[in-house]
């Protein structure tokens, strides 16, 4: 039999499987799960190599692509490997607001060795009582003589217990506005609580949970930008986010469809291949077409980023539909492998639950939804 699937070409792939390779990156992805941990050491080979930051400016230590190269890399990384890594890379991206209005000495000391892989940088918006509806926040950042004075709580973060500092979003009290603004913490020190809570269904080497601020003194310099204007720098990170993760999500599920239509041609039942069933053959057929079309659709949304025009409805619908059709040709791989498809003996299970915070993560499907409904609206002509 032909290879069902041909990953996109790219002038890197080589590189980027031989590191795959090296690194034993889908091995150690299943691990994760098994044992959660963040993989620093990987963390750190990626930044050496250049694996972290793939859009992020060479002058910055990235490696300067395109967005849409970004997707292509970032899709074989994870067809190659799971979500793991891909996620991984994508840090840098998670800090851009740092790198387009943080200060140089900020940009030094926490974004050049996020980078690198030498630090760790997370990001903080949600709130007990601010997820979906993020402008709810209230983590209160007051003004004192040197700059402010962080109170309040985060949760659901990723890295809660690991990460070297975060973007941590306050409200400022007292200002000329209201709004959010965004401020670069380093997260050992005083009055900072940290705690891992609970274990996530996927994705566990997140180890998510929250951060408790009491006082935390930040210096004006650590402001990132001007008060009030968090979300507006967030808004623009958030879109690219979504797209390459669109290219992540189907990354992983096209390599468990191709897995599951080569099991089916050679599992014999009945005295012949599952593949002679329309009940199985069928599903993988549209599994082919909805994974295709979805990947056409997230490209067509990279490129437009890259030719900068405004695609933040494009590139929600975008991580909206690659989360739902991944899901579904996950769920088929794990149904046509029959129990052991089940068992984490075989990796479809984790990679369902894996890509199964891409419903809930970055912005939850039905916010997607919100966003590509009121784009879709606010284009047509007032009635
Ligand atoms: C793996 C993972 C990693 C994460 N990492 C981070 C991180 O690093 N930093 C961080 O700050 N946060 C992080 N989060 C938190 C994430 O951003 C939030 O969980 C998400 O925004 C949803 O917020 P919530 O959990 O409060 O759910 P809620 O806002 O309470 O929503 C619950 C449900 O209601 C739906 N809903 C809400 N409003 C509407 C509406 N108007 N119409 C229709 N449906 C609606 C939502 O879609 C969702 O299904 C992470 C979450 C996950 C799962």
């Amino acid at each position: 039999m032909s290879e069902p699937y041909e990953l996109p070409p790219d002038p890197l792939a080589g590189e980027l499987d031989a590191f795959i390779e090296s690194h034993e990156l889908s091995a150690r992805g299943r691990l994760l799960d098994r044992e959660p941990a963040f993989p620093r050491r990987e963390f750190e080979s990626m930044g050496a190599a250049g694996w972290l930051g793939l859009t992020t400016p060479v002058s910055f230590g990235g490696r300067g692509l395109s967005i849409a190269r970004a997707g292509v890399l970032l899709h074989r990384l994870a067809f190659r490997s799971g979500t793991t890594f891909a996620k991984l890379s994508l840090q840098p991206e998670f800090a851009s607001v740092l790198h387009e209005v943080g200060s140089e000495a900020l940009l030094d000391t926490w974004y050049r060795p996020l980078v690198a892989g030498r630090r760790l940088v997370g990001n903080q918006i949600t709130e007990p009582g601010a997820g979906s509806d993020a402008q709810a926040l209230q983590l209160a950042a007051r003004r004192d003589p040197t700059g402010y004075s962080l109170s309040g709580e985060k949760t659901e973060v990723a890295f809660a217990t690991e990460a070297d500092a975060a973007l941590v979003y306050g409200r400022v009290e007292g200002g000329e506005t209201d709004g959010v603004t965004a401020f670069l913490v380093p997260q050992e020190g005083s009055g900072i609580l940290r705690q891992v809570v609970g274990t996530d269904l996927g994705e566990r080497w997140q180890r998510r949970g929250s951060v408790t601020y009491r006082h935390v003194h930040v210096p004006l310099e650590s402001r990132l930008g001007e008060e009030g204007e968090g979300f507006s720098y967030v808004r623009a990170e958030l879109t690219r986010e979504r797209a390459l993760l669109a290219a992540v999500y189907l990354g992983v599920a096209r390599a468990s469809w191709v897995d599951t239509v080569k099991h089916v041609g050679r599992r014999m039942a009945f005295g012949r291949p599952l593949s002679a069933n329309q009940a199985v053959a069928f599903p993988l057929v549209d599994d082919e077409g909805d994974l295709a079309a979805g990947w056409l659709y997230v490209r067509q949304v990279l490129e437009r980023l890259d030719r900068a025009e405004e695609v933040d409805a494009e590139a929600a619908l975008a991580k909206s539909i690659a989360t739902r059709v991944s899901l579904q040709a996950l769920d088929h791989a794990i149904q046509f492998h029959g129990g052991r498809g089940y068992s984490n003996e075989l990796p479809f299970e984790q990679r369902w639950r894996d890509v199964r915070s891409g419903s809930i993560a970055h912005g939850s499907s039905e916010i997607m939804h919100l966003v590509a409904a009121r784009r879709l609206w606010s284009r047509r002509p007032a009635s």
